[in-house]
């Protein structure tokens, strides 16, 4: 397991600084986000230290997941919000603050207005979407 001392995610693994702990198993650890930007705002981590989606490997990436929906679905059922979020940045300009990988699990009320930016609002234009795709696709 890689751990980086600096890392204020890797200490919540270590014990070293609290969390509202929600559920930890041999590879992955959830807890509350400490600045909820909803009710029930929490978070999703591998225990080993990576900072992005690109620099993760697949192991450590589907247990995040599989965790990440076990713990939806306690969200759902314990707070029953109108909708949910999971989300994930990676770097600076996508908003990522903390540079150990994480998922958001983001409990959403109707017309809470989160997240705004419009997410899927405007139409594109499916030129432009196919050319992205094909170019995605040929990387995969
Ligand atoms: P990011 O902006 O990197 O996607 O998300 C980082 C998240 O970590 C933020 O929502 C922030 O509130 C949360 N966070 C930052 N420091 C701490 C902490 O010490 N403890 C907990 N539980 N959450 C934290
Ligand atoms: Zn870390």
């Amino acid at each position: 397991m890689i751990v980086d001392p600096d890392c204020i995610f890797c200490k919540i693994v270590a014990g070293t600084l609290p969390a509202f702990k929600l559920h930890e198993d041999e590879h992955t650890l959830a807890f509350m986000d400490i600045n909820p930007i909803s009710p029930g705002h929490c978070l999703i981590i591998p225990k080993t230290h990576f900072a992005n989606v690109f620099d993760g490997t697949d192991a450590p990436l589907a247990a995040v997941m599989a965790t990440t929906r076990r713990v939806a679905v306690a969200v759902r059922d314990a707070l029953q919000p109108d909708g949910m979020n999971l989300f994930q940045a990676n770097g600076p300009a996508a908003g990522q603050t903390v540079y150990h990988f994480h998922m958001h699990i983001l409990p959403r009320t109707a017309g809470d207005g989160l997240l705004r930016g419009g997410h899927g609002m405007q139409a594109g234009d499916k030129a432009v979407i196919a050319g992205h795709a094909d170019r995605i696709k040929a990387r995969l």
